[in-house]
């Protein structure tokens, strides 16, 4: 997994005009089996990848917070909401909270999250390989397949599925 994590970036590069010309193929006219065939991927790819053995999400972005994250998280921490702002999170430039640092505080050494069962919405969907309208996530895609080998392979298959 190291190997593949340490080429990931190049191998997004690499592919990043390919993928941002299919996705706007995608978008302009996206096949009617696009869920299904998404859910199908999704499932394949992940039956596959061992997530503990990565965490590159947890170590490399973290998740926007949303204020039910917040009430449900410091609720299991025993702690109050805007303690626990302030001792985790701080507002980004789109006025979203986020982790102050990464590699994200809940992760343990071992690839475990200490919050796992409350953990953000947005870290229970990532990297969003099985939403519905898959098109209208084009752009943050993009940038998943950077951080997530599981993305890169899901992008990689769903290319060769609609060629034919
Ligand atoms: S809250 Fe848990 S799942 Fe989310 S980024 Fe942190 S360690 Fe990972
Ligand atoms: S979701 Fe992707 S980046 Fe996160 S741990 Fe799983 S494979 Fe790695």
């Amino acid at each position: 997994m190291e190997d593949i994590l340490k080429n990931l970036p190049n191998k997004a590069k690499d592919t990043h005009k390919e993928n941002k010309k299919f996705f706007a193929k995608l978008k302009q006219k996206p096949p009617k089996h696009l869920d299904s065939l998404m859910q199908e991927l999704h499932d394949e790819e992940f039956r596959r990848t061992d997530c503990l053995e990565c965490a590159n999400c947890c170590k490399t972005t973290g998740p926007l917070f949303t204020d039910k994250d917040i009430a449900r998280i410091s609720k299991h921490l025993k702690m109050k909401p805007q303690k626990f702002i302030e001792a985790y999170l701080r507002i980004d430039e789109e006025n979203d909270y986020v982790l102050q640092s990464v590699p994200c505080t809940f992760l343990g050494p071992d690839n475990f999250c200490s919050i796992y069962d409350v953990r953000p919405k947005a870290c229970r969907e990532f990297p969003h390989t099985d939403r519905k309208k898959f098109q209208q996530i084009s752009n943050l895609t993009l940038e998943n397949v950077a951080i997530c080998p599981a993305a890169f392979n899901i992008v990689e298959e769903m290319k060769r599925r609609l060629k034919s």
